[in-house]
C-alpha cells in the first residue's frame, strides 16, 4: 500500500453529475483544498459531446458501468439494463440530456418527512443558482450558471402534430414544464451548449480545474473509507494496479452515484451488519438503511407505424444521414442535436390527482430490437410512459467484499398495484392521444403493443415483457430521521463525523421526472452547508 504524499481538506469520491458540481463549489476559495478521484477517465470520446451519440454509450464499455438487475420477479425474471457513466461528469457524461428539475410536490414531500430546509421554496434558489439558460427572463430560471440548458435546437413535424393530439385528448401544450406546473406537453428541454452535450464535467469541472486548489485522480477506484473511531479519515484506492490512502483532514464526500455510494458504505464496514458480515466484513458502523429503499422509473415503449416519410427511421440511413452528418459538422443542427426524448408530456392518470403522475418521453422513431438499437425500415413513433412517483421499493447491496464486482441491484419494480394501474392508464392514454382525429393522417397502424392487446391485463403484461427503467436510480442512502435514513438533512452519515453522501442516493423519494438537474441542486446546496458547517467550527 503507498501513501498519496499530499493531505487534502476534502476528498470527493466520484466526478459525476453531483461530484463535479461540488468540486467546482468547494474549490472557490482557494484555501480550500479538494481531491476528486474518479474511477473512469478522460471525456475524450467524441460520441459523449454529439448528443446522438447517447445511443452509442448507453452500453459502450469504457465509458459505462454497464450495471444490470437481478432477475426481476415481475418483469418475467428479466436483467433489467443499468447504465451508469463511467466517466469524468458521470452519469452527465452519457444521459439523454433532458433537463427536468421535478414538482413543487417533490421537495415539499422531502420537507414533510422532516427534512428542514429541502422544501421547493427552499431548494428552487439552488436550481437557478446553477443555470444558465437564454430562453426565459422568467424568475424561476437562472442565467448566471455554468449549466447551459436550452431549447431543443430541433422540432418535428409529425411531433407537432402530437401536440395537437393531446390537446384534443385534453392536455394542454405547456411552454415551461420547468415552471413549477408540468402539467402538458412540449419539448423537452436539454442540457446541450451551442449543439453539444453540456456534461457537468463540461460546465462545472473543466473551469474549476485552472485553479491550484483542486487536484484530480482519474482511473482511481476507491476501495473504501478509512475512518478512524468513527470518523472519516480518508479514502483507500486503486490505480493502474497500486492501492493507495490519502487522508482528509475535513472530510470525506461520496458522489458516487445511488448504485456505487451504497456499495462503497458497505465494503467500508458501514451498513446492515448482516449483510457486511456475510462477506467477512468488519462491522464500523452498523446502519441498516444503506442499500434499501431503491426506486427506479419504469418505462414501456410503446411503438406505431407511421404512413408518411418524416421520421428518424428514414432520415438516419443512407445519404440523409449523411447529410445530416455534414450538417451538424458545420452547423451544429439537425437531428444529430435530438436529446434521447423530444417531445414531454406529464399528465394525471386520473381527474382526483393533484399533480401529474404520469411522464412520456416521445420521439418519432421506433425500435424493431431495443437492445441492438436498430430502427425499424418503415416510419415510425415511440410514447413511452412512466409513473412518476413508484411505490415499489428495491435494494442495493454488495454480493461480494469484491470492490470490482457489481452489486445486487433488485428493482422490485411493479410491485405495488398502484403502480401497475398507474402505468396500465399511462398506455391507454398513449393509445388514445395517437388515435386521435389530428394523428389520423399519420398514424398507419399499432405495432407494440399490437391493436389485440387492449385489456388491463393484456398491457400489464406486455409491460412486464418490455419495460425498461429510464435510468434514474436514486434513494439508497436515503436523507431522513427514520430508522432506514442513511444521512441527516444536512448529508452527514448518521452516527459518523466528517462522512457525507451528496448524489442521487440521498433521495428519500424519487423526483417527478428525470434526475440530472435534481442531483447537481443536491450538489449546490450540500456545497453551501459544508462550507456553513466549516465556518461554524472556526
Ligand atoms: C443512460 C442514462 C440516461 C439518462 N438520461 C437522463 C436525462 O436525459 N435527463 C436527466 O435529468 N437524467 C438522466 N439520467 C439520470 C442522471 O444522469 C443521473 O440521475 C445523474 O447523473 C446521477 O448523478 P450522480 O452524481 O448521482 O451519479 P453519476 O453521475 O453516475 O456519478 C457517479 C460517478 O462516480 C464514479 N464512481 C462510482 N464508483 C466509484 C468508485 N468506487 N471510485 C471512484 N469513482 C466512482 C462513477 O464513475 C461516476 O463518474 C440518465 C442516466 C443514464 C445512465
Amino acid at each position: 500500500m503507498e501513501d498519496f504524499n499530499k493531505a487534502f481538506d476534502y476528498i470527493i469520491v466520484g466526478a459525476g453529475s453531483a461530484g463535479c458540481t461540488l468540486a467546482n463549489r468547494l474549490t472557490e476559495d482557494v484555501s480550500r483544498t479538494v481531491l476528486l478521484l474518479e474511477a473512469g477517465g478522460k471525456d475524450s470520446n467524441p460520441w459523449i459531446h454529439i448528443p446522438v451519440g447517447f445511443v452509442k454509450t448507453l452500453d459502450m464499455p469504457g465509458l459505462n458501468w454497464r450495471f444490470e438487475t437481478e432477475p426481476e420477479p415481475n418483469s418475467k425474471n428479466r436483467r433489467i439494463p443499468i447504465p451508469r457513466g463511467r466517466v469524468l461528469g458521470g452519469s452527465s457524461s452519457i444521459n439523454g440530456m433532458v433537463y427536468v428539475r421535478g414538482q413543487p410536490l417533490d421537495y415539499d414531500t422531502w420537507s414533510q418527512l422532516g427534512n428542514r430546509g429541502w422544501s421547493y421554496e427552499s431548494v428552487l434558489p439552488y436550481f437557478s443558482k446553477s443555470e444558465n439558460y437564454e430562453s426565459s427572463d422568467e424568475a424561476w430560471r437562472g442565467k448566471n450558471g455554468e449549466l447551459v440548458t436550452a431549447e431543443g435546437r430541433e422540432k418535428a413535424e409529425l411531433l407537432d402534430v402530437v401536440l395537437d393530439a393531446a390537446e384534443q385528448c385534453g392536455y394542454p401544450k405547456n411552454a415551461d414544464y420547468n415552471s413549477g406546473d408540468q402539467e402538458g406537453f412540449g419539448y423537452f428541454q436539454v442540457t446541450q451548449k451551442n449543439g453539444r452535450r453540456w456534461s457537468t464535467a463540461k460546465a462545472f469541472l473543466e473551469p474549476a480545474l485552472k485553479r491550484p486548489n483542486l487536484s484530480l485522480e482519474i482511473n482511481a477506484h476507491t476501495l473504501g473509507i478509512l475512518t478512524d473511531g468513527g470518523r472519516a479519515t480518508g479514502v483507500k484506492f486503486e490505480q493502474n494496479g497500486k492501492t493507495r490512502t490519502v487522508t482528509a483532514a475535513k472530510g470525506v464526500v461520496l458522489c458516487a452515484g445511488a448504485v456505487q455510494s451504497p456499495q462503497i458504505l458497505e465494503l467500508s464496514g458501514i451498513g446492515n451488519p448482516n449483510i457486511i458480515r456475510q462477506y467477512g466484513i468488519e462491522v464500523v458502523h452498523p446502519l441498516p438503511g444503506v442499500g434499501e429503499n431503491y426506486q427506479d422509473h419504469y418505462m414501456v415503449r410503446q411503438t406505431w407505424e407511421i404512413k408518411k416519410k418524416i421520421t428518424l427511421n428514414e432520415q438516419t440511413r443512407g445519404v440523409s444521414l449523411i447529410r445530416e452528418a455534414l450538417r451538424y459538422a458545420f452547423t451544429r443542427r439537425g437531428i444529430m442535436t435530438y436529446p434521447a426524448g423530444i417531445l414531454a408530456g406529464f399528465v394525471r392518470t386520473r381527474p382526483e390527482i393533484a399533480t401529474p403522475d404520469v411522464q412520456y418521453h416521445i420521439a418519432h422513431a421506433s425500435f424493431k430490437d431495443v437492445k441492438k438499437r436498430i430502427l425499424d425500415k418503415h416510419p415510425g413513433m415511440t410514447i413511452s410512459p412512466c409513473q412518476l412517483r413508484p411505490e415499489s421499493r428495491g435494494s442495493i447491496h454488495i454480493k461480494s467484499s469484491n470492490p470490482v464486482e457489481q452489486p445486487a441491484i433488485k428493482g422490485n419494480f411493479l410491485a405495488e398495484e398502484n403502480d401497475r394501474r398507474t402505468l396500465i392508464e399511462g398506455m391507454k392514454i398513449a393509445k388514445r392521444i395517437a388515435s386521435a382525429p389530428a394523428l389520423k393522417d399519420f398514424v398507419a397502424k399499432e405495432l407494440n403493443p399490437n391493436e389485440e392487446i387492449q385489456s388491463d391485463d393484456e398491457l400489464l403484461d406486455f409491460a412486464r415483457e418490455r419495460g425498461n427503467t429510464v435510468y434514474h436510480p436514486v434513494g439508497t442512502c436515503k436523507m431522513g430521521s427514520d430508522p432506514k435514513a442513511v444521512v441527516d438533512d444536512r448529508l452527514r452519515i448518521i452516527g459518523m463525523q466528517s462522512l457525507r453522501v451528496v448524489d442521487a442516493s440521498i433521495m428519500p423519494t424519487l423526483t417527478s421526472g428525470n434526475t440530472n438537474a435534481p442531483t447537481i441542486m443536491i450538489a449546490e446546496k450540500a456545497a453551501d452547508m459544508i462550507k456553513e458547517d466549516e465556518a461554524s467550527l472556526r
